[in-house]
């Protein structure tokens, strides 16, 4: 299992491929913190990201597959899953740009047949942000279901702060255009991995309070 830091590692890398090969298509916002961490971390680079507002990420429904009590884990994958495997890291942010720390993320998502498990907790799972307001979410890309395109809901909240429920999209997706939920601004800037799997960057902005 890789661990953490290797992983933040090797986004940082493919970020900047992201910015080179996907720039111009990747949603306003999308790679607004290109390296936020660092960007708060001293005073002289605070005020390029800290205190410029952010765009509130988009609400969308919550749909009728969520279930309380998902299992606290950064990977859905379970053996013999099938599908795309796909990692999305990133930042909770506070419209004011601010990292949040211990922000809770919960998951759920179809499999790569467009099924969601409604009897367990496949593909369904809640973590927290790191000190840094970090997540990573290890999961496999969902197939579509009849009426909609592909997705991973999520809720996000900060600590104290109102659950921000929500959708990310996938980019290329025929579907897409016929999904009335869908919205470019929760695309994921997704990339392929040499060993078949896929990445992305979001970040999500929510209210604190
Ligand atoms: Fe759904």
């Amino acid at each position: 299992m890789t661990n953490t830091r290797t992983r933040l590692l090797r986004f940082g890398l493919s970020l900047a491929g992201a910015a080179i090969v996907l720039g111009a298509v990747v949603a306003p916002g999308v790679l607004a913190q290109t390296a936020p961490s660092a960007a708060v971390s001293t005073t002289t680079t605070a005020a390029t990201t800290v205190g410029q507002t952010q765009t509130l990420t988009l609400a969308e429904t919550e749909g009728p597959y969520f279930k309380a009590n998902s299992p606290e884990t950064t990977s859905l994958l379970q053996d013999g899953m099938q599908g795309t495997v796909l990692t999305v890291t990133g930042q909770v942010l506070a419209q004011d740009g601010t990292p949040i720390a211990n922000a809770l993320l919960d998951f759920w998502q179809a499999n790569a047949s467009g099924s969601y498990d409604n009897s367990g907790y496949m593909l369904r799972g809640h973590q927290y942000t790191d000190a840094d307001g970090y997540y990573t979410l290890t999961t496999i890309v969902p197939g579509l279901y009849p009426g909609r395109t592909e997705h991973i809901h999520v809720k996000v909240q900060a600590p104290n702060g109102p659950v921000l429920t929500t959708q990310l999209f996938f980019p290329g997706v025929a579907q897409n255009a016929r999904d009335g939920i869908f919205d470019p601004s929760l695309v994921l800037n997704t990339l392929n991995g040499a060993d078949g799997s896929q990445s992305a960057i979001f970040n999500f902005v929510v209210q604190t309070a």
